[in-house]
């Protein structure tokens, strides 16, 4: 049985020498197993991590065990009633030319329905995520502009085309021309940016004259930073992927977003003005735990007009301790 074991994990870009090709004996199905011949593998931008052992959301892949991967494969021996020899399934085999696998984690593929490569990638994980991150976060309206970096790739060719579907204007950014010439005349974008040799922000602001409602992000880093700057009010932004950092030693400069992704957080602009409707509710609450002593508060009273400058450079310095104001006139 063929096989490729993690050996070394990669310190930046994975080299080749970081798999060992090892070669063992065929295993033996046991009661409730199925012993599978892998026909595909899916190689996936998730695997860089997987060959960490940073913190993430699942745990690495243990040196000199086999990389972990899905697979699409056939069925050779079975100890399992649901499948028998010759059934087609998809499972997660990973980097290895035979596997006994549980039945319970296969799925069975129907080669009539689609060919069987497809549960690899437009109906399995990568469809799934352009799915969803599209329509359950991005929440796309007939009429706004979605943009999507890898635009070309497993996820974001399904996403242009969807956002399409949804009456959208798909605008992608990709690594080369001949990606970007895809993702327009094969795919039906409306525009796709070649990330290489145009200006980000000026190539996006061309591509997006209505702004940008919706930015589906595979891959944080410089596109995200061009994409910021033509966001449209109520915006929304799946953060799907940060592949422009998975080979980086260290997080780039400014905040790190690949915590967000993992821990599924929020984050979400906010202006006050947007709650005047709801003042009442405000003062109902406010002054209520007031009077209860359940919300304590302090100010930071300065005398007298002429030291506002004074304080208010202070202010940004900290040197105020409490609620900045100032006392103009006595009352
Ligand atoms: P793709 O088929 O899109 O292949 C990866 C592509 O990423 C490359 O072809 C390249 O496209 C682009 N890329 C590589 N390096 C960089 C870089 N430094 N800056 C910008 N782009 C880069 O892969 P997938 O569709 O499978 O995955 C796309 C993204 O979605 C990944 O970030 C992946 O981790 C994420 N993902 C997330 C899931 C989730 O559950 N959160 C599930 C599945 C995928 P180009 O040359 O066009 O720029």
């Amino acid at each position: 049985n063929q096989q490729i074991l993690l050996k070394t994990r990669p310190v930046g870009e994975p080299k080749e020498s970081d798999f060992a090709l090892v070669e063992n004996p065929i295993p033996e199905p046991g009661e409730g197993e199925v012993l599978n011949r892998t026909i595909y593998l899916s190689l996936d931008p998730y695997m860089r991590g997987r060959m960490s052992d940073r913190e993430s959301y699942v745990a690495p892949v243990e040196l000199a065990s086999v990389m972990v991967g899905g697979t699409v494969s056939q069925v050779i021996k079975s100890n399992h009633p649901q499948f028998s020899t010759g059934d087609f399934v998809l499972g997660y085999d990973g980097w290895q030319a035979y596997a006994v696998s549980k039945g319970e984690t296969l799925r069975k593929l129907d080669p009539n329905q689609a060919p069987i490569s497809y549960a690899l990638g437009i109906t399995g994980m990568p469809g799934m995520t352009a799915y969803f991150a599209l329509l359950d976060v991005g929440q796309p309206k007939a009429g706004e502009t979605v943009v999507v970096s890898a635009a070309s790739g497993a996820v974001g060719s399904i996403v242009g085309q969807i956002a399409k579907i949804k009456g959208c204007r798909a605008v992608g950014v990709a690594g080369s021309d001949a990606k970007c010439d895809y993702a327009v005349k094969e795919l039906g974008f409306d525009a796709c940016i070649n990330r290489k040799t145009q200006e980000l922000s000026s190539a996006l602001k061309d591509a997006c004259p209505n702004g940008i409602d919706i930015y589906f992000d595979n891959t944080a880093g410089a596109i995200l930073e061009a994409v910021l700057q033509q966001i449209n009010l109520g915006a929304r932004i799946p953060l799907v992927g940060l592949i422009s950092q998975y080979n980086a030693e260290n997080p780039p400069p400014g905040p790190n977003l690949m915590p967000l992704l993992i821990k599924r957080a929020l984050i979400k602009g906010f202006l006050v003005l947007d709650y005047q409707h709801r003042q009442t509710e405000f003062l109902n609450d406010v002054s209520q735990w007031l009077r209860e002593g359940k919300l304590k508060y302090k100010e930071d009273i300065v005398e007298g007009l002429e030291n506002a400058s004074h304080a208010f450079i202070g202010l940004l310095q900290g040197k105020n301790f409490g609620k900045l104001i100032v006392k103009v006139n006595n009352d």
